[in-house]
This record gives C-alpha cells, sequence and structure tokens, in this order.
C-alpha cells in the first residue's frame, strides 16, 4: 500500500475577513497597541492551522505582519542601514522599512533615527504579490535573529501542530534582492551561509524534523555563475541535523532540472500544474532517496480541481514511489482568497466551479485518501467534483457560439489603422486643433467622500438609479468645469462613476462574476479583489458613451473616451484554465472594440485606452516573452484600430521601464502614448528615443504619488529634457497618472502650474 504524505506550501495569512488588514491599519494609526495587533496575528495563526489540521505538514513561519520577504530580512539581521541605530521594538522598526516614515511623524524616536525611507518594493515572480527588496552593499554582514520564526514555531508546537517550517533560500533571497553599490551580489554566499546554517540548527534544537526551503529563481533562467552558487550552499547546508525539502513553483525547471536533481536535500517539491511535463524526468533523475513533492492542485487560480484526472495520471506515479510521494498545492496560497464559504451572494451554480484555500486544501486530502485507500473511499467526493468538472465544461454560460464565431473570423486587417501615423496626425490635428505641448490629465479625478458615499449608499440600495445618476452627473460636471477653468486642452469626464478601473468593465461585461469577500493581499494590508472571467467574453450593450456624451455636451474642448484595455483587464482578474490566456484577452478585446466604435460614433474624437498591467503580464522567462507580447499587441491593435484616421487612440502606462519592451510598445500603434516619468527624471525617455520612437508622448511631469505640488519651473524643466530626447511637435504634458487618490485642494494648484509650464514651453521652444 503506497501512503502519500500531504503538506501545505503557505496559507494565505490576511484573514477570511481581511482581518490583518484591520488590525495592521488600526494599530498604525494608534489606535491599538501592539499586544492587540500580536494576538490578532496569533489567532490568525491558529485558526490557519485548524484549517490545515487534516495536513500531515502544515507550514509555519508564512505568517507575517508585512510581508514574508522582509521577515527573512529581519531573520538575517539584513536590515538596511538606515535604520540599524533604531532603539524602539523590532516591530516598529519593521514597519518602518515597510512604509517608511517621515521625519516629522510624532514618534518616540525622532532624535535618533528620524525619518527613514520605505523599502523599495517590486513583484513577487509573476504574482500580484509585492515583496519589500532586500538590501546589499558590498559590506553587508548577516546575524541570525530566529525569534519571530522561534516564536510561531513555539505557538504551533504548543497547539500540536505538525510544523514545517517555511524559510525562502539563500540564493533565491540574494537573486532578489539589489546591490544598492552595484557590487556582486553572489559574493555575499559565504557570509550569508553561516546565519542559515544556524537556523536550521536551532529549528533542529526545536524538535523539527522537515524544513521547507523556497528556491523559486530555480524556475527562471540563471545567469552565470548562479548554478554553482546552488551547488555549493546546498553542500553546506546540508548538515544532517534537519531534512530539507527545496521547493520550486510559477514555472518550470528546464536546463535547471539537473541541477535540482543533484542538489544536497532530502525532498524535493515541483509545481505540477506549470511543470507537469518535467515530473517524470525529475524523478528519474533524483537519487533514490529523494522525497518527491508534487504541487497537484493550482495555487494561483481559483477553479476547482478535475480530481479524477490528477489521480488518473498521479496514480501509477504513486506505485512508482510509494511513500516518498507527497502531494500539495502547487505554491503558496497566499495568492487565492480564503474561503468560498463566505460567497453566500455568488451565483450558485458559479460557485459550484469554485475552490478557495480552504477548498483546495479539502481537494487534496480527497486525493490522498483516494491514492491511499482506493478512490471508493471517497467516491461521493469524487463524484461531486466530477458532475462540477461537467457542468461547467458544458455550461452554456461559459460557452458562447458566437463569441467563438467572432473571435473565428479575426483578421489581421482589422487590427490595422487606414492610414500611417504621419497621415493621421494631420487629420486629427485638423480635427482637434490643438496647440503645442497640449495639456491633458490621465483619467480619473478625486474619488471624493461624497463620490464614495453616493456608491456605497447605491449598492446598498438607499440611493435610487436617478439619484446616483445625478449624483455622479454632478461630479462630472465639477470637474470639467474645474477643467476649463483650469485652461487643460484635452478633458476628461474625472471617472467618479468608476469603482476600479477592472472592475467597472466587468460589471458589464458577461461572462464575469464577482465574489465578496475574495480577498487577495497585495502588498502590506492592501489587498486587491480580482473579478473572475468564467466564461467567453461578450458586452451586452454600451458601458461608457452615455457618461462621456453627458461630459462631452458640457464643454466644447475635446473630451477623451476612456477604457481599460484587454490586457490590463486580463491581467487583474482571475481567468479561465480552460483556454489559453490569449483568447480570453482576444475576447475582451473584440468586446472593448465594440465600446471604441460606439464612442466614435457618438463622436467621441479622442479615446484612451489603458494599459497599465501589460508590462506586468509578461512570462517569468524571458524566452517566453514574445510571444506574450505578440498576442498582447495584436489584443491592443484589435481593440483600438477599427477607427477613422482622425479619432485619436491616446493609451497610458503608469510604470517606467519600457526598454526591453519598446519595439511591443511602438507596434501598438497608438497615436499618443503617456507613462510614468516624474521621478525618474525623463531618463526612460532614452528607450523612446533610441528607437526612434514615431508617435506621440506624453511623459508624466507631475508625481502624483506625492501630495507635493510640483512647481512650474521643475516641469518645464522636465520638459526640456524631454525635448532634448523626443521632438517637441510630438510631446504632450500630463501627470504621471490619474488622480483619484489625490485632494482637490492639491489637484488645482498643481495643474495651474502644469497648464502655467504648457504655456511657457510654447513660448520658449
Ligand atoms: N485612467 C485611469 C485613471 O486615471 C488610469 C489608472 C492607471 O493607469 N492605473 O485612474
Ligand atoms: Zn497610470
Amino acid at each position: 500500500m503506497t501512503m502519500a504524505r500531504t503538506h501545505n506550501l503557505g496559507f494565505p495569512r490576511i484573514g477570511a475577513k481581511r482581518e490583518l488588514k484591520f488590525a495592521l491599519e488600526s494599530y498604525w494609526k494608534g489606535q491599538s497597541s501592539r499586544d492587540e495587533l500580536q494576538a490578532v496575528g496569533a489567532q490568525l495563526r491558529q485558526r490557519h492551522w485548524q484549517d490545515q489540521a487534516g495536513l500531515d505538514l502544515v507550514p509555519v513561519g508564512d505568517f507575517a505582519f508585512y510581508d514574508q520577504v522582509l521577515d527573512m530580512s529581519f531573520t538575517l539581521g539584513n536590515l538596511p542601514e538606515r535604520v540599524q541605530g533604531f532603539h524602539g521594538d523590532a516591530l516598529d522598526n519593521y514597519f518602518r522599512v515597510a512604509r517608511g516614515r517621515s521625519a516629522q511623524s510624532a514618534e518616540d524616536h525622532a532624535h535618533c533615527c528620524g525619518g527613514v525611507a520605505a523599502g523599495e518594493m517590486t513583484k513577487w515572480f509573476d504574482t500580484n504579490y509585492h515583496y519589500i527588496v532586500p538590501e546589499f552593499s558590498a559590506d553587508t554582514e548577516f546575524k541570525l535573529d530566529a525569534s519571530r520564526l522561534l516564536a510561531q514555531l513555539a505557538q504551533a508546537q504548543a497547539l500540536g501542530v505538525q510544523a514545517k517550517p517555511v524559510i525562502i533560500g539563500p540564493v533565491t533571497y540574494l537573486a532578489i534582492g539589489k546591490a544598492k553599490d552595484h557590487s556582486d551580489k553572489l559574493a555575499l554566499l559565504h557570509r550569508l551561509l553561516p546565519a542559515y546554517v544556524e537556523l536550521l540548527a536551532t529549528l533542529a534544537a526545536q524538535g523539527v524534523e522537515w524544513v521547507q526551503i523556497d528556491e523559486p529563481i530555480l524556475v527562471t533562467e540563471l545567469e552565470p555563475g548562479w548554478a554553482t552558487a546552488f551547488d555549493k550552499a546546498y553542500q553546506i547546508l546540508n548538515t544532517g541535523k534537519v531534512k530539507l525539502l527545496l521547493a520550486m513553483y510559477f514555472g518550470q525547471l528546464q536546463s535547471n532540472l539537473p541541477l535540482v536533481a543533484r542538489l544536497a536535500v532530502q525532498g524535493v517539491h515541483l509545481d505540477a500544474i506549470n511543470a507537469r511535463a518535467e515530473v517524470a524526468a525529475l524523478i528519474d533523475q533524483l537519487p533514490a532517496d529523494r522525497v518527491v513533492s508534487l504541487g497537484v492542485i493550482n495555487g494561483r487560480n481559483i477553479w476547482k480541481t478535475d480530481l479524477n484526472a490528477v489521480l488518473d495520471w498521479l496514480a501509477p506515479i504513486a506505485g512508482r514511489l510509494g511513500d516518498r510521494l507527497w502531494i500539495a498545492p502547487s505554491c503558496s496560497l497566499l495568492h487565492v482568497p480564503v474561503d468560498l464559504e463566505s460567497e453566500q451572494a455568488l451565483d450558485a451554480e458559479i460557485r459550484s466551479w469554485l475552490a478557495f484555500a480552504r477548498q483546495k486544501l479539502d481537494e487534496l486530502s480527497v486525493l490522498a485518501s483516494a491514492l491511499n485507500h482506493g478512490r471508493a473511499a471517497v467516491q461521493a467526493a469524487l463524484d461531486a467534483n466530477q458532475a462540477a468538472i461537467a457542468t461547467r465544461r458544458a455550461s452554456p454560460r461559459v460557452n458562447n457560439p458566437a463569441v467563438k464565431a467572432a473571435l473565428a473570423s479575426i483578421t489581421a486587417s482589422l487590427g490595422q489603422r487606414k492610414s500611417p501615423y504621419a497621415a493621421r496626425a494631420l487629420k486629427q490635428a485638423a480635427v482637434l486643433n490643438l496647440p503645442k505641448f497640449p495639456t491633458t490629465t490621465i483619467g480619473s479625478f478625486p474619488q471624493t467622500a461624497e463620490i464614495r458615499q453616493a456608491r456605497s449608499q447605491h449598492k446598498r440600495g438607499e440611493l435610487g438609479a436617478t439619484g446616483y445618476l445625478t449624483a455622479m452627473r454632478a461630479e462630472i460636471e465639477r470637474s470639467v468645469r474645474e477643467q476649463e477653468a483650469l485652461g487643460l486642452d484635452v478633458l476628461v469626464h474625472g471617472e467618479a462613476e468608476r469603482n476600479d478601473m477592472v472592475e467597472y468593465f466587468g460589471e458589464q461585461l458577461d461572462g464575469y462574476a464577482f465574489s465578496q469577500f475574495g480577498w487577495v493581499q497585495s502588498y502590506g494590508s492592501r489587498c486587491v479583489k480580482p473579478p473572475i472571467l468564467f466564461g467567453d467574453i461578450s458586452r451586452p450593450k454600451a458601458m461608457t458613451v452615455e457618461w462621456i456624451k453627458y461630459a462631452q455636451s458640457l464643454t466644447r474642448k475635446p473630451m477623451k473616451g476612456m477604457l481599460t484595455g484587454p490586457v490590463t483587464i486580463l491581467n487583474w482578474s482571475f481567468v479561465r484554465d480552460d483556454q489559453p490566456r490569449s483568447v480570453s484577452c482576444y475576447q475582451l478585446a473584440l468586446a472593448i472594440r465594440q465600446e471604441v466604435q460606439d464612442l466614435e460614433k457618438a463622436g467621441v474624437r479622442v479615446i484612451q485606452i489603458d494599459e497599465a498591467a501589460l508590462r506586468e503580464g509578461l512570462p517569468l522567462r524571458k524566452a517566453q516573452w514574445q510571444a506574450y507580447l505578440d498576442w498582447a499587441v495584436a489584443a491592443f491593435r484589435l481593440t483600438a484600430n477599427g477607427v477613422e484616421d482622425d479619432t485619436q487612440i491616446h493609451t497610458h502606462m503608469c510604470y517606467s521601464e519600457f526598454n526591453d519592451i519598446i519595439q511591443a510598445i511602438a507596434a501598438m500603434d497608438a497615436d499618443v502614448i503617456t507613462i510614468e516619468t516624474s521621478r525618474s527624471d525623463m531618463e526612460l525617455l532614452d528607450a523612446f528615443e533610441h528607437f526612434q520612437y514615431p508617435n506621440e508622448i506624453g511623459p508624466g511631469v507631475y508625481d502624483i504619488h506625492s501630495p507635493n505640488i510640483p512647481s512650474e519651473a521643475h516641469m518645464v524643466q522636465l520638459m526640456k529634457k524631454a525635448a532634448e530626447r523626443v521632438p517637441a511637435e510630438r510631446l504632450w504634458v500630463n501627470p504621471d497618472c490619474g488622480l483619484k487618490t489625490r485632494q482637490w485642494q492639491e489637484v488645482i494648484p498643481a495643474l495651474t502650474n502644469m497648464v502655467n509650464a504648457a504655456r511657457t514651453l510654447r513660448a520658449e521652444l
């Protein structure tokens, strides 16, 4: 009889009702004590361990008050120099790195260590989770402080939890950090490893048998020298005191597979969703005493697993491996919501297709029972699962023949403008009649308390459709009046009616569903609630036209129609696992294309299609970038390019790295692109200059993330730098991004200065 064991790589820590978020925010505001915050943390850990009680091994140390990478930095004693002198509580110092602290803020330690800059944040591999980047320099020293992990371990052991501590491996830890002095990070490895050796010994002394050591960097292309670092590191970590489960997830090992197979560890976890094709080869190459953990439940999506299909595939492997087989979700469940049971308002049929973290662990236990005791032991659960899988597959709500037919008839000409940019620009200039250095904004104006109140009253049914319409129209009118008074050239309606740039469209498209509590941690206390793209996408009726028409009726200046692009909608949703992402993206593109054409018919001359998340969708491996960019660009072109030459298409991307994707950006062929540049001193325009980007650009001159009011002189100076790189006649003047998080009293003086800056530029250049 084979006996497969079950375990989990990590559990969402935010809480089913976002308890951690609220506890953190209350502590930060000074409304609750550190002890109260610690108590919420302890309760959440206990509850989450109870949720995982059926597993053979339960992760410990996956809990963090802000970020598990920042926890690792504290465990390794790798604190940025700027916070090292802090005399206060370690948790407060941790939050100082996480969130930064301004010098003016009232704080006990202002005299010794007042203001500090927050640690830089970046995406955790290809997820929407953001971690605090470890900082290194040639002088970095490490010093173990295992107190956090030991406290969590002691709590778990006191509760009788079968604890498996989880840590980030040394090579990944170095790889995902940043050498502030551009020194060689790998040179730190020999200083780092003793801290790990000591950590493992400390855990062993507490009776730990297995430690999960995460090295997801192994699913990416390793730079020269890093494979050797792996060999060396694991030789040194293999002290025989604890057993190491080396965990990889999010992708395939590819050329790193032989390296993984030879590392001196006692077990290997492979993502059998993304790397199923590599499982057989890995087992073949691993020494016969190694544990093989297979991540057979998708830890990144919200769909039920087809359990019978997994069993058909897994049973022979289980037969071969016997008790060397462990099964688990593919990765930490950090990336999915906690509990489907909370979703009582969700359509019952759609709910029957879904599994959140708790349900995924239930699936895991059914799989283990079937493997260990035969499928008959869990026949009822398997039958229920099969029924759900079958109804989803066959559902007319998922499959819309008209959408499939439309998709099949897409031709390249649909994505092609009638004339090249230069010819279009002349026609657009004749219609729009804009000055040199035209001014515009990115779309949203402040989401005031009144807007939020009207929206929530409307949602609760306290404010009827007419009342809501009147309230939103009043806000639109306000922002149009303000823009006219400011003297902006191309106006926006302000997006008052939008809760969120993706959800707003998802709610009006067929094929989308929404959870109430499906929150996923994005960073710190911030969560997102991605909409669920479950079926073929279609647009029953126009989504934005009436609002934009109303806004245009209030002014003689051109009013921009404002849409979210298909790639961004896709990348910020939970998407289908039964068709390629590209297919879902093309379906979204066809729906948004109809909206673009309806706006044009309604007389809207300028249409902006935001692609804020285009870069985020880049695959982990560079070798796969081009394939992604090909369909992403094609989807954008399909959306945007069915318009007449004299309709001006804008796109917007709020980030600042274009060097490696500039060709794709140019291929989108938007007439105007607005980007974030104010903080990079226009340096990122180098990419556009070198590529000789042919169309118009609005490099942001106003950092909207900050409450500071940019001066006219500063913006003039930035634009002059821009004009050294891009011909002045193709430059626009605009902020970095939308203004929804700002206050009107900040926006008015900032935009006044921006409009004056444009006037100065017109006179001087
Ligand atoms: N049009 C959106 C806004 O102004 C764009 C937001 C974004 O790029 N993230 O809010
Ligand atoms: Zn933006």
